[in-house]
């Protein structure tokens, strides 16, 4: 089976690990296949591949991310989608740090592909593996353009107020330390849906939006453009996630070193792996976090009310930075699903026009919703992310510019 129209988009998100995949339509967001190679580098790896609604599973050792894409490429061809005659577009890929050099979906060249690596110093896991990704595709499809579109674009221009640590400004210049921002396909994604499910203009909306998967992240956003957001040079900084620590006192760092005789990747695990959610609870995943709490258990209790005590802390300094909020939206897997989180975030807020309406709050609905009653000042939504489906449409948008 061969689609006719060439048109579809890959979209290819390759993590430290794993290559998570799609293809689709960028008009209608219609999925033909996706799926997730994962365990690179190790022997149990390998791929699970949905299309035509059959799934294909199989393990096998994967040496590297090239390895991985050869795979993606011949389980497409396997199940009747031959991606070199599959109506391919574009590819597009995500890649997580921009640096100050990308803050628009780019199209690759070798020069792009080299400054992508050069970032490499500011995200030592994900850049150099967007990296390996982008070469493999390039060496399987070289005839279709590939695109580049970054996590951290949307925050390129924040104010310089908000992206500004205050440490030795020629310390920071030297290095390139500035709140960068992560997500940020996510955060634009989602408040162009509000703007569009609320039929208003966007340039009018002051919004804050939350997304919380297994990392978490919240923005400020005024007239479409962010003012702030809680991630920062790199994506520890902020909400408290599944396994990282967000904000915390730097000096806790220094006490490790000194104290506990910590190096630097002692450090870098604790925050980035042991932390969060897991560190206080054992669990990473909300599910379990649940599960935990409805048992009882006092240290899942301790983990879930940090989590809303940061939440609140940062919907309350957004609030302040915005100077009043139209619209609080919630996405990504602890977003979109869980109605506890939801309605302990804005407890107590009415005095602000901010209330959750119980019953739409608790609905198992999948789509886009409105939360609040209908006569709150403040309107607060659940809106899933789509970040493959806003990557296909750069991807695309690009490619067809470039004609
Ligand atoms: P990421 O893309 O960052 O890996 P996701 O956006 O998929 O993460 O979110 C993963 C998180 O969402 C996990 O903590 C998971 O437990 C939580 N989650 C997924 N489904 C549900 C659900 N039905 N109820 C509560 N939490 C959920």
């Amino acid at each position: 089976m061969t689609e006719a129209v060439d048109d579809l988009v890959l979209v290819i998100n390759s993590g430290s690990s794993s290559i998570k995949y799609q293809l689709l339509d960028p008009d209608s967001g219609t999925v033909t296949a996706a799926g997730m190679v994962d365990r690179i580098g190790e022997d149990n790896a390998g791929i699970e591949h949905k299309a035509d609604g059959e799934t294909t599973e199989r393990r096998e050792a994967i040496a590297d991310h090239r390895a991985g894409l050869r795979l993606i490429f011949d389980t497409f061809a396997e199940t009747g989608h031959d991606l070199s005659n599959a109506g391919v577009r574009a590819v597009g890929h995500r890649v997580v740090h921009g640096g100050e050099v990308f803050y628009r979906p780019t199209l690759i060249d070798d020069s792009v592909v080299e400054a992508i690596s050069d970032l490499s110093a500011l995200a030592p896991l994900h850049n150099p593996a967007n990296v390996a990704g982008i070469e493999s595709a390039r060496q399987l499809l070289p005839d279709v353009p590939q695109v580049a579109v970054f996590d951290t674009a949307f925050f390129h221009g924040l104010p310089d107020a908000a992206k500004t640590y205050a440490i030795d400004a020629k310390v920071a210049a030297a290095h390139g330390i500035r709140k960068y921002g992560f997500h940020g396909t996510s955060h634009e994604y989602v408040s162009g849906q509000v703007a569009e499910l609320l039929g208003r203009d966007p340039a009018r909306l002051n919004q804050i939006v939350f997304h919380l998967g297994n990392g978490a992240s919240a923005s400020a956003i005024r007239g479409g453009r962010p003012i702030d957001t809680s991630m920062g040079l790199t994506p520890l900084e902020g909400l408290v996630m599944g396994t990282r620590s967000g904000d915390l006192d730097p000096g806790i760092i220094a006490h490790l070193v000194r104290s506990a005789d910590y190096d630097i990747d002692q450090v870098d695990r604790l925050l980035n792996r042991d932390s969060g959610l897991k560190g206080l609870s054992g669990v990473n995943d909300f599910r379990e976090l649940r599960g935990l709490i409805d048992k009882g258990d006092a240290a899942a209790r301790l983990a879930y009310d940090v989590y809303i005590h940061r939440l609140r802390r940062y919907l309350g300094a957004y609030l302040i930075d915005l100077g009043g909020v139209d619209a609080i939206t919630f996405t990504a897997g602890v977003g979109e699903n869980s109605p506890d989180v939801r309605a302990d975030a804005l407890a107590g807020l009415s005095r602000f026009g901010i209330e959750v309406d119980p019953a739409a709050n608790a609905a198992k609905d999948r789509t886009a919703r409105r939360i609040s009653p209908p006569d709150a000042k403040v309107v607060v939504l659940v809106v899933p992310t789509n970040e493959e489906l806003a990557i296909a449409r750069a991807a695309h948008r690009v490619a067809e510019t470039e004609k």
